[in-house]
């Protein structure tokens, strides 16, 4: 080895070991959406999320968003803006490459808000990708060649006004279209039924109950919607009956897929020791990010069971660090990512494009390849730790 190569290691190294977090940026980022969001916990009309910046002195720094849906979560825009703030002085001048010290330092201080936990995690691994020089999901030992496309989400609305919004999705190009269900069986299949109506046979329908049914109303409800080909139902019963989701899943003949029953891996685990559901959904948001997220595909693929990602109102930012969690993971098989999509104004550089009938392409960059302009951030509220 040359000297100049030799010295150019032993640097490398001395960086890698000596990297230390300076700084963390913590940002209220609110966006109005198009059209409010209803489901059957609550409507949303705003996206109230906050980004962390955390630099380094290295030069380098990562970004990482979360949003939180206090409906699920019990987080919101005020108590992540606080937490994030403790979680910054736990983080100040340690090392960002040692996820794993790092997280488990979290995690001792502030045991739930998955939330928020997720948006630092996710500009941890923005770090280590970039001082690696790897795209994130490269850095996963994954490989960008998946050709991956979002559906679309219909709101929980009267029967004709879903149509009319399953319809326009489908004219837009969707290959296809997730439905809020989780009022009761007789307004619930005639949604299904108008919806079918208008969009025909050949797009597939995927529905979600947001813990909306009673196991009986869940199981009557799922055989009557059986003659509109769903692919699978979301949440059919309250998270925490997971006895019930079992049974559920047993009488269903639609695929049951858990979403709010799963938050970290624990829930995975114990999901699919009963034998509660077909699916796991993902999203950032319950897994406290992307360390977790690869525990829970582990759980998936160890029970033989398939992932579907999801959202809650992200930007494009935190649908970029998903992207990435895509393309490291093939386990994941559906793609529920269409946040963005609904924001009325999109303050992200780089990161994951929208293309055609909902199809989502991650860029080749280093790190997650998203930012967030200065110029928006200027605009919001801000806390320097
Ligand atoms: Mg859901």
């Amino acid at each position: 080895m040359s000297f100049t190569k030799l010295h150019r290691k032993i640097t490398s190294m001395q960086t890698y070991q000596n990297i230390k977090i300076t700084e963390i940026e913590i940002f209220k980022l609110n966006i109005p959406l198009k059209e409010p969001f209803i489901i059957s916990l609550g409507t949303i009309t705003n996206a109230n999320n906050i980004i962390v910046r955390i630099h380094t002195d290295s030069g380098i720094y990562g970004v990482g968003e979360c949003c939180p849906y206090v409906y699920i979560v019990g987080e919101t825009q005020e108590s992540e803006f606080e937490i994030a703030q403790k979680i910054a002085l736990l983080l100040k001048n340690k090392n960002p490459l040692q996820i794993e010290d790092r997280l488990t330092e979290i995690n001792r201080v502030v045991k739930f808000n998955p939330t928020i936990r997720s948006a630092f995690d996710m500009a941890l691994y923005d770090i280590l990708a970039k001082h690696a020089q790897l795209p994130l999901y490269a850095l996963l030992g994954g490989t960008n060649d998946r050709k991956i496309f979002t559906d679309m989400t219909v709101s929980l609305q009267e029967p004709d006004l879903m149509a009319a919004q399953a319809l326009r999705f489908k004219n837009q190009g969707f290959r296809s279209i997730k439905v809020k269900l989780g009022t009761n069986k007789k307004d619930d299949v005639a949604r299904v039924c108008a919806i079918r109506e208008a969009v025909g046979n050949e797009i597939p329908l995927r529905i979600d109950a947001n813990q909306g049914w009673d196991c009986i109303t869940a199981i009557a409800t799922l055989k009557a919607l059986e003659v509109f080909d769903i692919e699978h139902c979301e949440e059919p019963v309250p998270r925490w009956n997971n006895v019930d989701l079992a049974r559920v899943r047993s009488q269903s003949p639609i695929p049951i897929m858990a979403d709010e029953s799963l938050f970290d891996e624990h829930d995975a685990f114990r999901l699919a020791s009963i034998g509660a559901c077909d699916y796991f959904n993902i999203k950032l948001s319950k897994s406290g990010g992307i360390n977790n997220a690869l525990k829970i595909i582990a759980i998936a693929e160890a029970a033989g069971l398939k992932s579907q990602v999801g959202c809650m109102s992200e930007s494009r930012l935190a649908l970029t660090a998903l992207a990435h969690l895509v393309m490291a993971r093939k386990n994941i098989v559906h793609f529920d990512m269409d946040s963005a999509l609904m924001l009325s104004e999109d303050p992200i550089i780089g990161g994951i494009a929208y293309l055609k009938d909902g199809e989502i392409r991650l860029p080749e960059k280093i790190g997650l390849g998203a930012d967030i302009s200065e110029e928006y951030l200027n605009k919001m509220k801000k806390i320097i730790i």
